[in-house]
């Protein structure tokens, strides 16, 4: 036995067990609050937080975790890395304005809205890697400077020291940092800065080294990603300069979301103190690098999911690990930081109790980590009773009949290449749907819902704490449905939709309705930023007892004679925007979720819809990170697409939509959906990204958003017509929808109403200018 393995937890969730931090940001931005609330909020959090650790039986207890809205935010403004635009103060108002944009605006006692200046636009979001984390892409110029500005990990370290924790704090690495970084300079390479930037780091190790810390965490999920020679060098380049000129300090590199692979080596010759393992999503790596690993290096094994809410099977786990442990300088932690998961299962109340049984939220997984230290350094009979607990409860849920619907494993494993094929192929559909729908030139839609109003968030929320009806929550639906479809008519859009204000969300609506779907109550992951989400949590065999759309289509069809879209999201986004069950392949939960939806969509058929929209707005964000492994994702991911879409008529135009701009390197897999007609996302990228769709490489209709919904501005018809001259370059007219980017929801009528105005205008002018088809 091994005298002592400590359990490390790599980072925990900072938003609160009841969400203080989002509450104390919105009542700080809307000038509710002041400064000091706000920071004092984020300090009880860090103490929370700390305390719980300690509370818990963490041994290794990170600061610096923390963040009031984006760890990679404050590596920017920590090394200077503050645009022009944004001033040159690291205080808390240019972080805000990096993070959010400024609109220098302020609304009087007469409740007008004021504005000061032209307001800077926020810096861009992008994933945090493959997680739903969203983080600030820092922006480079060539002749970038860095500079020390901000001593956050300091802080935090010291505030932690007097609150008697010894705590090691995290960073994220200057490559990954790099490499997550952008710059307007075309063909320049942010890693090229690197030299520049180690000294900013070099200096703040070693302060927090003269501060006591005797240990840093330095993440470098770029080790996840494929290997490449640049990003190896800066590797090399960096830590090299830290062994020397911060003497006496361990680093502990993290390369995590993923096995080290083809980086193995490179991070093996890193000159560091320790270096963590993935060993969730690459199990198979132990093996190899405790064969390899320099018997001093320091190894932390990521063996408890810290990327999904399932609890572990602890012998297990023990199975594996028992044989390594003689080797000693270890330490046990979740695969990644545990901010990727909701903070505490117990607040859970109204879960299923079975369920309930099934999970392991933050502190549950910091239970599991001591549990395994313990069993690993006193023997598996300290903590008999927990390894039972946990055997019990791997058994409960394998055989449970909440899990498994032996029906929908029948029907999935009978699924055959057929059923994934169209009739016919697009040029012959299309014929036969153009004869149907007698559409004009540029036909004109919108992607689906119209705007949650206050009052339909008001009445969503009095029906559901009993103070509507369910009869009168569905007459304020109805009216707010009959009332789009009137207000579509009459401005003279082509193709209409419901408008979706029965919807609360577009994975969640569905969700509710499926079996082996679960909703927690107080869940929450953060999204980015003051912004947290729910996931839905997906325990068991996916079935459709009953239609779910089809009455408010009907309603909605039955006001009008033009045609109005079914709408109804892809089974790719229902998987990538939930907590998945692990006991099977995504792949295979996917094909049972494309069952589900096929049979929406034949119920929809059967009730009469000839024009059915198949959401698919997460289908790129679930790639791997690595390329090898995207061939095999896309292959399942557009098969469950194309079986949950096939199984119409010829005559039934499918769409879909993705609302996002990079296709360059997916064209293929979307040409393959086979769908009749794809809504995107253009306008920001001045139909740049429509080069992708030219040249033959895209057969099908498409609709390039010509309108910008994330922007409270109202385009103007002239405005449109430029858009869409600029996508009549690149595509057939034949070819061409017009819409906005995405859906309206999150807008407001006096917005929308104008904007898709001119959007039938600029149809309009079209058709008139160049009368065609
Ligand atoms: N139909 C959905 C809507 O309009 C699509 C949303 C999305 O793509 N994110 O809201
Ligand atoms: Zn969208």
């Amino acid at each position: 036995m091994s005298s002592h393995l400590p359990v490390a937890t790599l980072g925990t969730p900072r938003i609160g067990a009841k969400r203080e931090l989002k509450f104390a940001l919105e009542s700080y931005w809307s000038g509710k609050t002041g400064q000091p609330e706000l920071l004092q909020t984020a300090a009880t959090l860090r103490a929370a937080n700390w305390a719980r650790q300690k509370a818990r039986g963490v041994d290794i207890i990170p600061s610096n975790d923390f963040s009031l809205y984006d760890h990679v935010l404050d590596t920017s403004l920590m090394v200077g890395a503050i645009p022009a635009t944004y001033g040159e103060t690291p205080d808390l108002d240019t972080y805000f304005a990096m993070a959010r944009g400024s609109q220098t605006a302020h609304i009087c006692t007469h409740g007008h809205v004021h504005h000061h200046g032209p307001g800077v636009p926020a810096q861009e979001m992008t994933k945090w890697f493959d997680t739903n984390y969203h983080c600030m892409v820092p922006e480079f110029t060539p002749d970038q400077a860095f500079r020390l500005t901000a001593f956050k990990p300091l802080e935090e370290f010291l505030e932690a020291k007097r609150l008697g924790y010894h705590t090691r704090p995290v960073l994220v690495g200057p490559v990954t940092f790099l490499r997550l970084g952008k710059s307007q300079t075309a063909g320049f390479n942010p890693l090229s800065l690197i030299d520049r930037l180690i000294p900013v780091y070099a200096d703040l190790l070693c302060r927090l080294r003269d501060a006591d810390a005797d240990w840093v965490q330095i993440d470098e999920p770029v080790l996840a990603l494929d290997h490449d020679d640049t990003t190896a060098q800066a590797l090399h380049t960096a830590y090299a300069a830290f062994a020397e000129q911060v003497p006496g300090l361990n680093l502990l590199v993290a390369g995590y979301f993923g096995g080290l692979e083809d980086n193995l080596d490179l991070a093996l010759s890193l000159p560091v103190a320790g270096l963590h393992l993935d060993l969730v999503r690459a199990p198979q790596q132990l093996d190899t690098v405790i064969a390899k690993a320099p018997a001093d290096l320091t190894l932390s094994l990521g063996i408890i999911d810290g990327r999904n809410i399932w609890r572990a099977d602890l012998a297990a786990i023990l199975d594996g690990l028992e044989p390594v442990i003689a080797r000693g300088k270890l330490q046990l932690a979740p695969s990644c930081s545990l901010l990727h998961v909701p903070i505490d299962l117990d607040l859970e109340d109204k879960l299923d109790l079975d369920l309930k049984s099934w999970l392991a939220f933050s502190l549950q997984k910091m239970d599991e980590l001591k549990t395994l230290s313990l069993a690993l350094t006193e023997g598996r009979g300290a903590v008999r009773a927990e390894l039972a607990a946990a055997t019990s409860a791997a058994e409960a849920r394998r055989w449970s009949r909440k899990v498994n619907d032996p029906a929908v494993q029948i029907r999935a494993n009978a699924v055959i290449p057929a059923h994934s094929r169209r009739k016919s192929p697009f040029p012959d559909r299309a014929r036969l749907q153009h004869n149907d729908f007698k559409l004009p030139a540029f036909p004109t839609t919108t992607i689906g819902s119209f705007p949650q109003t206050a009052e339909v968030r008001h009445a969503r929320s009095a029906f559901t704490k009993g103070d509507l009806t369910a009869a009168q929550y569905d007459a304020f639906l109805k009216t707010e449905t009959e009332r789009a479809i009137r207000w579509q008519e009459e401005i003279g859009l082509d193709v209409l939709v419901h408008g979706e204000f029965e919807r609360n969300d577009m994975v969640q609506y569905f969700g509710e309705q499926l079996s082996g779907f679960a909703f927690t109550r107080h869940a929450w992951v953060q999204s980015y930023g003051s912004r947290y989400v729910r996931p839905p949590v997906l325990f068991g065999d996916v079935a459709r007892p009953q239609s779910m759309t089809v009455e408010w289509w009907r309603y909605a069809q039955s006001l009008t004679d033009k045609p109005v879209k079914g709408m109804l999201t892809g089974p790719v986004t229902i998987l990538n925007w939930s907590f998945v069950r692990d006991d099977l392949p995504r792949a295979t939960v996917c094909r049972q979720i494309a069952l589900a939806i096929r049979d929406e969509v034949a119920d929809l058929e059967f009730a009469g819809a000839r024009m059915i929209q198949i959401d698919e707005a997460a289908l790129r964000e679930g790639l791997p990170l690595r390329r090898g492994d995207w061939d095999t994702y896309l292959t399942w991911a557009v098969e469950a697409f194309r079986l949950s879409a096939s199984g119409v008529a010829d005559t039934t135009q499918i769409h879909t939509h993705m609302c996002y701009s990079e296709f360059n390197d997916i064209l293929e897999a979307i040409a393959a959906m086979d769908a009749d007609v794809i809504s995107i996302e253009t306008s920001r990228s001045k139909m740049e990204l429509l080069d992708a769709f030219t040249a033959g490489n895209y057969p099908a209709e498409i609709g390039p958003g010509v309108y910008d919904i994330h922007s409270p501005r109202v385009p103007e018809v002239s405005e449109m017509v430029h858009l869409l001259s600029l996508a009549r370059q690149r595509l057939d007219d034949g070819q061409i929808w017009i819409n906005p980017d995405c859906g309206l929801k999150t807008r407001g009528w006096a917005e929308v109403r104008p904007a898709l105005v001119n959007m039938v205008a600029a149809a309009n002018q079209l058709r008139g200018r160049f009368d065609c088809v």
